[in-house]
């Protein structure tokens, strides 16, 4: 058996970036973190300027000119909005903004305050020019936010780059945003072992060990960024029609794909749809599999023939599709 000791870990893109190889690649490893630092740079709506924010900045004023990468991200961004409106708005940035949930000065905003970012978060006033890439905002205070969906990307970029210096096994771990390269050496039948996080577990514990091969392993939860006031929880994925948090009966999604930007896409439209339509979709979808980890502590497994779930929490009460 070979061992999966090499670890490199940044602290980037507000969260801890890891990558774990069998073999040492110092090369490999500093064009990884080189690029997830410009695509940082790029992307970010928590810093006072990039490519976004000049988006953003300019929002009722004038069209911006971005790069061709921030552009495609954005183009498919708008597409993902556009037909999953109802749960996946990109355009969600004033009430994500109004809120802060997950950062300091987090609060539930007054209704008014709701009702008036609810007029700036459509995503059709967003105009895109793919012959000069750029981006417009109609109306002034309309910002775009790439959260739900940028650590997906930068992952599926950091594989490519793995590749280009021909790294065909690993792991990376984007703070949640877990791909798999190829097979693994420690385990007999080739299969990576992912913990699971038991939800709102504050010592480690797991629910479970999902474990698959050459796949994208993507949770969203309410217990990653949340606050509690007067008794109720509020967490960070926010329904586009009300402007208040989405509140249904799950506790998180899994979403096993090939791309951890899919991965990351359908984790949040999923966890906005709940689970009934999720698992229509999924029917008619058997490339991608799921979990849903209920607030009643049933765990349900959705085209389980992608991944392996090992339970380690006895509590949940598992069923599978
Ligand atoms: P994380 O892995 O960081 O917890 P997720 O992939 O679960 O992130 O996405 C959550 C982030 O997506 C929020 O912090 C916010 O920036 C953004 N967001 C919140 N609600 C929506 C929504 N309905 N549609 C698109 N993006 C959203
Ligand atoms: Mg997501």
């Amino acid at each position: 058996m070979v061992n999966l000791n090499y670890e490199y870990t940044q602290h980037l893109i507000g969260t801890t970036v890891s990558l774990m190889l069998f073999e040492p690649n110092e090369t490999a490893v500093q064009a990884v973190f080189q690029t997830i630092k410009m695509l940082e740079d790029k992307l970010t709506v928590n810093r006072s300027s990039s490519e976004v924010m000049s988006i953003n900045l300019a929002a009722g004023h004038h069209p911006v000119i971005v790069s061709r990468s921030v552009f495609s991200l954005i183009e498919q961004a708008q597409k993902i909005s556009l037909y999953f409106n109802s749960c996946f708005n990109f355009a969600i940035g004033p009430l994500v903004k109004l809120w802060k949930i997950g950062f300091n000065g987090y609060q539930v905003p007054s209704a008014k305050l709701i009702r008036e970012k609810l007029l700036l978060i459509d995503p059709k006033n967003i105009e895109l020019d793919a012959n000069t890439y750029s981006v417009f905002l109609r109306k002034p205070g309309m910002e775009i936010d790439l959260g739900a969906i940028a650590k997906g990307y930068i992952a599926d970029v950091v594989k490519s780059i793995l590749h280009q210096h021909q790294v065909y096994k690993g792991i990376i771990n984007l703070g949640g945003n877990v791909l798999t390269l190829g097979s693994s050496l420690t385990d007999g039948n080739g299969y990576w072992h992912i913990g699971l996080r038991k939800p709102f577990s504050t010592n480690g514990k797991l629910s479970g060990i999902i474990k698959v091969k050459d796949k994208s392993v993507v949770t969203s939860g309410i217990y990653e960024r949340f606050f509690i006031q007067n008794y109720r929880l509020y967490h960070h994925l926010l329904n586009p029609q009300t402007g208040y948090p989405l509140n249904n009966e799950l506790e998180s999604v899994t979403i096993i794909s090939d791309s951890s930007l899919e991965g990351d896409i359908y984790s949040t439209i999923f966890y906005g749809w709940g689970v009934d339509k999720s698992r229509q979709y999924l029917q008619k979808h058997q490339n991608l599999s799921a979990i849903f980890l209920l607030k009643n502590k049933t765990a349900i497994l959705v085209n389980p023939d992608n991944f392996i779930f090992q339970q380690i929490d006895t509590q949940y009460q598992i069923k599978t599709d």
